[in-house]
């Protein structure tokens, strides 16, 4: 019997079983909003995970040195990871709140508060899924692994660089729930954080004849930059890259002083086949920038546990192929459960995908409850059926991707 005939026999079961588990995905996600937990200040909100997932009954929960939560269901061959960062940003202006962002407010049939949408909410549905899989036995050959990371708002794709590289978990797939309003998402473009450092001779302003102001230099650098966001390439699927000057400064010793140094903040939006390299190319060759310093920031807080891991603020596209087994799994997955096609597509923002995939070669993708444009935001929400069709969706996915996973390898074994 193949995977799509068990989910779509078993498929009433599964969404009466998520319902059924609707008032405890709520209860958690409400207990989750009430803990605050920008990064590096995750250890609360962890430990309230880990008490649902023992509540759960998971085979096995981990928090590793880094302080990311491991939870595993099953012991079979192929390993899948899903991920949802726990960590929030923060509230900005509670003046600006309408309501308290930290209470979890219910109304309408939404969950309203600080990371309810970014991305709790996935944690949640996947505690659930979980449960769903353990009480209608939807095992297969497959181990998956629930992960809650840290630090991802900070520096998006860092906790997946130490899971991969410093953990003994080889995963062959590792699944996203950032918010995608229920859509099969397969990649996003990817970002880095450069700045650009004029140097000067700062002297008194009253005779900036004596030194060489390095604000003069700077200026024609700026509008380069702008000329060269307008030749950026464009990517059909993941857009145009872009290059944004978001903050410029100087040091000087006094307002009476010219200054000694000039810098400028670059955000740069790397689309399908620009590079860390390309994109330093393109800044170097402007003419403006001759004898400027460009530099890639680094990446350096600790973790809540102490836990420091370096890494440069270079976050690679990546983009997962629609013929994929996973995506195909992802996109079957949707059409079983709810009769309709699937929308895929790809996050506007960046996710931790830059590690897992961008950076590591994982193959990585997502689907997630939540609407991504509210994240973030002062009203950020997410709508409870969201989180009861994602709680299904995380059930019946592993064994729809064991089934495509074989399927394609038997089929690539026929072409060899
Ligand atoms: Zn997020």
């Amino acid at each position: 019997m193949t995977a799509n005939n068990t989910i779509l026999r078993m498929r009433d079961r599964i969404a009466a079983e998520a319902k059924a588990y609707e008032a405890d995905i709520v209860h958690f996600l409400r207990d989750l909003v009430e803990i605050p937990g920008e990064s590096s200040h995750e250890g609360p909100a962890i430990q309230r995970i880990r008490q649902e997932m023992e509540k759960v009954g998971f085979d096995e929960i981990r928090i590793d040195p880094m302080g990311n939560i491991l939870g595993r269901i099953g012991s079979g061959r192929h390993v899948i990871m899903m991920d949802a960062h726990i960590d929030t940003v923060g509230i900005g202006d509670p003046a600006e709140w309408k309501w308290d962002p930290y209470k979890g407010k219910v109304e309408d049939g939404y969950i309203y508060g600080r990371g309810c949408c970014d991305q709790r909410g996935g944690m949640a549905s996947m505690v659930y899924a979980a449960k769903i899989i353990k009480s209608l036995d939807l095992h297969g050959d497959y181990t998956l692994w629930v992960v809650g990371s840290v630090q991802e708002e900070d520096c998006d794709g860092l906790p997946w660089l130490y899971i991969l590289r410093e953990g003994n978990i080889r995963p062959e797939l590792v699944f996203i729930t950032e918010p995608s309003n229920l859509r099969v998402y397969r990649g996003h473009r990817g970002r880095m954080e450069i700045e650009v450092h004029m140097r000067g001779r700062s002297c008194h302003a009253s005779a900036p004849e004596r030194g060489d102001n390095p604000i003069y230099r700077m200026v024609p650098l700026v509008q380069q930059v702008e000329q060269l966001n307008t030749r950026l390439r464009n990517d059909p699927f993941l857009g145009k890259g872009t290059v944004s000057v978001t903050e410029i400064r100087s040091l000087s010793p006094s307002l009476c002083a010219v200054p000694g140094a000039c810098s400028i903040h670059l955000d740069r939006r790397l689309t399908a086949g620009e590079t860390r390299e390309s994109a330093l190319d393109e800044i170097r060759a402007l003419p403006a920038a001759a004898g400027a310093e460009i530099e890639v920031l680094r990446y350096m807080q600790p973790s809540y546990t102490g836990l420091v891991y370096p890494m440069d603020k270079y976050y690679p596209t990546w983009v997962l192929d629609e013929h994929h087994p996973a995506v195909e799994a992802g996109a079957d997955t949707w059409r079983v459960l709810t009769g309709t096609e699937p929308i895929v597509d790809k996050w506007t923002f960046s996710t931790n995908g830059v590690g897992s995939m961008g950076t590591c070669g994982v193959p990585t993708m997502g689907f997630g409850p939540g609407d991504e444009s509210v994240a973030h935001s002062v009203n950020e929400r997410v709508a409870i059926d969201h989180l009861v069709k994602a709680a299904q969706f995380y059930a019946a996915f592993p064994l729809m991707y064991v089934h495509a996973a074989e399927h394609a390898s038997v089929a690539s074994a026929a072409v060899r």
